[in-house]
């Protein structure tokens, strides 16, 4: 019996956090036979890494050096606070030295090179892991529990897509088998470094933003783990942002294909890869709050036990661009749509939403705002020829725009949802620019104006309150 359990950055950002932290991976080693612990940066560090390597690549001589302090100081005052006397403290400090000294170096080779390559920048930001893993893991041992620090670099082995790099599931499993299970065995908590893996040749790549969420998905499947527990700092997915709507509630039970839409739909509660390793091998998910334990928090199960037609929640993404391609010349020519995103693939952007006018004059989709010049660029390079026929008439992009979606498998199949969906934007009054619906069936996406998000969100979640 194996639990997976990954604490997020505000519960490993502050000597408060960490006891709780502690008492949670105390608690549950007592229940569970195995237990490996994901740990994120302290809160704040990967931004501050961040920052370091973007100012050392600018050419500044100073900043990075005030960043390494402030790091430096955050963890010793909670090693100060929470095992000031230990005899574990001074073997942690040299090795806390070392991760920082390695921020230091790596800055500077940053800065006299002038060039910040992507491979250098997750050499630089995978440190704040490898650094919360070395003082949770001592903090543990200081409580009596045996617990070793891992640094997944030799666990996740990835592509060499450096920043958002994929698990190689075959390679991941043995490693993770041949890594945790004997150091489980001999009773220890393993506490693994989230975020971070490595190429087959040993070099470190990261999963992306947020991705300790994943990283806890991975070493899930790899030791098919019973369950996967994330430790956050909100009692469950909320039916909305609750930065931003004031009364949203927690939510008791979801799908995979529920969350899997609200986190790629931008709820920030869940990375949005998460779903996939834990949904091939139906691995129940809860997500948990660190701050308030015994909350029930939310259950993600391929099949609730109840979906009662609901809207579920609302989420939004905003800043993003949507592209129109129009021409009377499209019509019924083949090829158009699948040219269309070619062009956008070459240039590597993510297309989020897409919804086609059935006369086929016409193909919409939404991208991230900064990338679309290059979107853009892309796209009259390809039509080149149609443009000067006026095949295509216009290649353009209208900017400011949010995503609001709405998800809840229920609507399938409820008549009315979206009708009382629409007014209720139509009274608020919200004007929609394009609309689409998952392939799941389980959301509807609306494009809106950015200036018109919260009122959307605000419309629909007074809605799914009132449900
Ligand atoms: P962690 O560091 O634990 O991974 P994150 O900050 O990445 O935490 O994610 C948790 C945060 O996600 C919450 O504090 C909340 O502000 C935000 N959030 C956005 N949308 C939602 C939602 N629908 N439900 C819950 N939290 C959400
Ligand atoms: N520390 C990483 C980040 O801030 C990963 C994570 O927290 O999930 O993006
Ligand atoms: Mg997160």
């Amino acid at each position: 019996m194996t639990l997976v359990m990954k604490f997020g950055g505000t519960s490993v950002g502050s000597s408060e956090a960490i006891r709780r932290t502690g008492n949670i991976i105390s608690e549950a080693q007592s229940d569970w036979k195995d237990v490996v612990v994901i740990a994120s940066a302290m809160n704040g560090v990967t931004d501050l890494l961040t920052q370091g390597a973007l100012s050392a690549s600018a050419g500044e001589n100073e900043n990075y050096r005030d960043i390494s302090d402030s790091i430096r100081r955050r963890h010793y005052q909670v090693i100060s606070e929470l095992m000031p006397t230990i005899a574990d403290g001074q073997q942690l400090t040299i090795e806390l030295d070392h991760l920082i000294e390695r921020f230091e170096s790596l800055c500077k080779a940053v800065l006299v090179l002038g060039e910040l390559s992507p491979r250098a920048m997750d050499a630089i930001t995978s440190l704040g892991e490898r650094m919360s893993v070395r003082l949770l893991a001592a903090y543990l041992r200081h409580q009596k529990l045996p617990a070793q620090a891992v640094d997944a670099s030799g666990l996740i082995i990835t592509d060499e897509t450096f920043q958002a790099a994929m698990p190689l599931t075959d390679q991941t499993a043995k490693r993770c088998r041949s890594i945790l299970c004997p150091l489980l065995d001999q009773g220890n908590v393993a506490v693994v470094t989230g975020f971070i893996g490595a190429t087959q040749e040993g070099v470190i790549t990261t999963l992306g933003r947020g991705g300790s969420d994943y990283s806890a998905a991975i070493v899930g499947r790899a030791l098919e783990a019973e369950q996967v527990w994330i430790w956050t700092d909100v009692d469950g997915v909320m039916t909305a942002d609750p930065r931003l709507v004031s009364n949203a509630l927690t939510i008791e039970q979801l799908s995979y294909r529920e969350v899997a839409e609200l986190a790629f739909y931008g709820a920030k509660v869940l990375h949005p890869r998460t779903i996939r390793p834990i949904i091939e091998n139906d691995i129940p998910l809860w997500i948990k709050n660190t701050f308030n334990p015994h909350a029930p928090g939310t259950e993600i199960t391929r099949q609730p036990r109840e979906d009662n037609g609901k809207i579920k929640a609302v989420t939004a993404i905003r800043q993003l661009s949507l592209i129109n391609v129009e021409g009377k010349g499209m019509l019924g020519v083949p090829g158009i749509a699948a040219r269309t995103f070619g062009a956008v693939a070459q240039v590597q952007v993510s297309v989020l939403l897409i919804s086609q006018a059935s006369s086929e004059q016409s193909i919409c989709f939404a991208v991230p705002a900064d990338s679309t010049q290059d979107v853009i660029d892309a796209l009259e390079a390809e039509f080149n020829a149609e443009l000067d026929r006026r095949d295509v008439d216009r290649i353009w992009a209208q900017e400011d725009v949010a995503i609001v979606t709405v998800v809840g498998a229920g609507m399938r199949g409820t008549p009315g949802i979206a009708g009382r969906l629409f007014s209720s934007l139509g009274n608020h009054p919200v004007n929609i620019i394009a609309i689409a619906q998952g392939s799941s069936e389980c959301s509807i996406s609306i494009v809106v104006e950015g200036k018109d998000t919260a009122n959307a969100e605000q419309a629909i979640h007074k809605l799914i309150v009132n449900f």
